[in-house]
């Protein structure tokens, strides 16, 4: 399987490979598959009762190709998924717990750092590192994170040999948690940058920094990495066996969305053959994601801080891969429209002859959700069995069981994508006690410090960065 930049004309073929140390295609564009593989009926009856690690190792293969031998790969795979690094009974890494009738979530924050991102997270690190040293080559790494991908990124990459990472975060919009997380892991290999702005000045920092060619070469681990994104397919196909009762029969899957990574792999599952009915994108009041979907119409806006940060994006990164698709891998189109968008933040299907509906034609729906539902959400879903959600989850529970139609008999299920003790403050608002510590977080509390703190300045980070490498 090849990939290439959704916005080459020459359409040159990557590797996988050659993108896993990359982020963005030199042009600007994303890398994106030419083809997706296919996943038959009988594959996924073989993949029931399967592990985790071997769904994953089989699913994963169909995109690495040759690029990394089969024997390699599985090794890379099963110390990724280790059982060893999750808390769970039974070997089941990604447990799927039912709410309602036909109503069912998917548990994919069991890893490290308590969020879906260390499931991809995990094998990325160690498929970065094999890479890097079967190259002989060294790797620094600048990013930017609103919570989650900072923990999760550095849970995976920390004492690697050959990778240098520099993390920038928002003085102010992550949880005590996820800062205390954060600068545990601070040392060695891995740098915590605090930045006195917000979550979009971190991103434009790392914009400005790499657009100079002194630190071109810089690395992402972003989810418009395509490790990343391709890593994240078997959620789809593992949730998919558990759940559907006869394998070909549909499901419905919805999504806590931000940058589109988590829901572009179940398109990805849904184009390989996966029988994922709808694909429902569920935002929060930084809906620029519903109304794209509803619309046709994709247009930046100010993001808002809420209680799902996460989530909290004025626009979605991964969304390109899906144009791209939409413009018939037409790389010229693909440039244009996201030349527009970034040009003049709105973008619209219907002056590029396409309806506004038209992503619906893919399986798409969308709602979004608001603090007063997400609260609602965690009470309801408590009371009815038992289980707390966090606030990201929340906003895919109340956006699923807003759609879902009790008439017809097509489960559904919602991705978890962090667990309730990062957010503990919003879960004491919905249910007036905050949730068991697990016993590998219980000394975070006490950790404080491991971040240096910077002014939202590109000379001052170049400098930093200079400093440490
Ligand atoms: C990152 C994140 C999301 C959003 O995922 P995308 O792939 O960016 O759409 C949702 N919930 C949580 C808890 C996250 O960490």
């Amino acid at each position: 399987m090849k990939l290439q930049s959704t916005r080459d004309t020459t359409g040159r073929p990557y590797s996988y490979t050659d993108v896993l140390l990359q982020g963005l295609a030199p042009d600007g564009g994303l890398f994106a598959p030419q083809e997706y593989p296919h996943i038959s009926l009988e594959t996924l009856t073989r993949f029931k009762g399967m592990s985790y690690g071997e769904i994953a190792y089989e699913v994963k293969k169909l995109f690495v190709g040759e690029s990394i031998p089969d024997s390699d790969l599985r090794t890379l795979v099963s110390r990724a998924y280790a059982i060893e690094q999750f808390p769970v009974p039974d070997g089941n890494i990604v447990p799927v717990t039912q709410i309602r009738k036909n109503f069912f979530a998917q548990n994919l924050s069991l890893g490290p750092t308590a969020a879906f991102k260390d499931m991809a997270l995990q094998l990325l690190g160690h498929e970065m590192e094999y890479e890097l040293a079967r190259r002989a080559e060294s790797l620094v790494i600048l990013g930017a994170t609103s919570g989650d991908t900072g923990s999760a990124a550095e849970a995976s990459l920390k004492g690697r040999e050959h990778i240098t990472l520099f993390m920038l975060s928002p003085e102010v919009g992550m949880s005590a948690f996820q800062k205390a997380q954060m600068g545990s892991l601070t040392g060695g290999n891995i740098f915590n940058i605090s930045i006195r702005g917000r979550f979009d000045d971190c991103q434009d920092l790392v914009k400005a920094v790499k657009h100079d060619a002194e630190f071109a070469h810089l690395g992402a681990v972003n989810s418009i990495n395509w490790g990343r994104i391709s890593a994240q397919v078997p959620y789809y196909v593992s949730g998919y066996v558990q759940i559907a009762r006869e394998i070909g029969d549909p499901v419905d899957v919805v999504v806590p969305s931000g940058n589109f990574g988590n829901i572009l792999a179940a398109y990805i599952a849904k184009r390989m053959g996966v029988p994922l009915r709808r694909l429902i994108v569920a935002t929060n009041e930084n809906n620029v994601l519903d109304t794209l979907f509803k619309t046709g119409v994709y247009e930046r806006i100010t993001a808002q801080v809420t209680s799902s940060p996460s989530m909290d994006i004025s626009k979605a990164s991964n969304y390109e891969r899906l144009v791209f698709d939409v413009f018939g891998h037409d790389p010229q189109k693909t440039a244009q429209y996201m030349h527009e968008f970034d040009t003049t933040g709105r973008v619209s299907f219907e002056s590029y002859g396409l309806s506004g509906t038209v992503l619906s034609t893919y399986g798409f729906a969308s709602g979004s959700s608001t603090h007063a539902d997400r609260i609602n959400t965690i009470k309801s879903t408590y009371d009815t069995c038992g289980l707390i959600i966090d606030p990201h989850t929340a906003d895919g529970v109340a956006v699923g069981e807003r759609l879902f139609d009790v008439h017809e008999d097509v489960p559904m299920i919602c991705m978890m994508t962090a667990l309730p003790v990062k957010f503990e403050d919003t879960i004491r608002e919905a249910l007036g006690f905050v949730p068991e510590r697990p016993e590998r977080f219980r000394d975070l509390a006490q950790q404080q410090g491991g971040f240096d703190t910077l002014d939202a300045d590109v000379e001052a980070l170049k400098a930093y960065i200079r400093a440490h490498v």
